[in-house]
């Protein structure tokens, strides 16, 4: 059996993160790591919340065709590696891609299939006090975050489910029940 290939993209700060690991906790998902080229966050840790890696090292596996997808983001890089995402739908895992909305579009263009899920906050407000809240970006790095926040909102109708983010618990029942509904 084929695990089903589920893409949750939404404005950074909206809680993906969160909603991701409580999905990881059934077994029947996967949640695949990606590579970045940002520095690791206080609370981060390598290999668990992403690989971090050189610039370098990210072109390598671009020239070497590794990644599933990759995109530039607030000034940092970010893919999924490929290998490990084909082995764990061959194993009959549903797999989580955590990714921004350039990812999605690619995604979606090579596998028709995934399921595309926007996860929306409850506000533009709510947003940003979540995260100036985070406190892991420099202040001059929160405008700009915003401003991204807002252009990935507008692109929401692209996907085929928003979830609004009003409770953890619904939304991962809510992205459960996308993948293991009958076809
Ligand atoms: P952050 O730096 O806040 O962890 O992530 C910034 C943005 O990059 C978030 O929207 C996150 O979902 C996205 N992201 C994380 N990993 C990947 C990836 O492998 N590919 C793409 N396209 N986006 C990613």
């Amino acid at each position: 059996m084929i695990g089903k290939l589920l893409v949750l993209s939404g404005p950074g700060g909206v809680g993906k993160s969160t909603i991701s690991k409580e999905v990881r906790k059934d077994s029947r998902f996967w949640l695949s790591i990606s590579c970045t080229t940002r520095p690791a966050r206080a609370n981060e840790i390598d290999g668990l919340d992403y690989h971090f890696i050189s610039t370098a090292k990210f072109d390598e596996l671009i020239a070497a065709d590794a990644f599933l997808e990759h995109a530039a983001f607030a000034g940092a890089k970010y893919g999924t590696p490929r290998a490990e995402v084909e082995a764990a739908l061959n194993s009959g895992k549903h797999v989580l891609l955590e990714i921004e909305i350039s990812g999605a579009r690619q995604v979606r263009n090579r596998f028709p299939n995934a399921i595309l899920i926007f996860l929306m906050p409850p506000s533009f407000e709510e947003l940003s006090a979540r995260i100036t809240a985070r406190g892991t970006d420099h202040p001059e790095r929160i405008a700009a975050r915003l401003e991204i926040a807002a252009a990935e909102m507008a692109t929401a109708s692209e996907f085929d489910h928003i979830l609004v983010n009003h409770e953890v618990d619904k939304v991962v029942a809510g992205l459960v029940t996308l993948a293991t509904a009958v076809e």
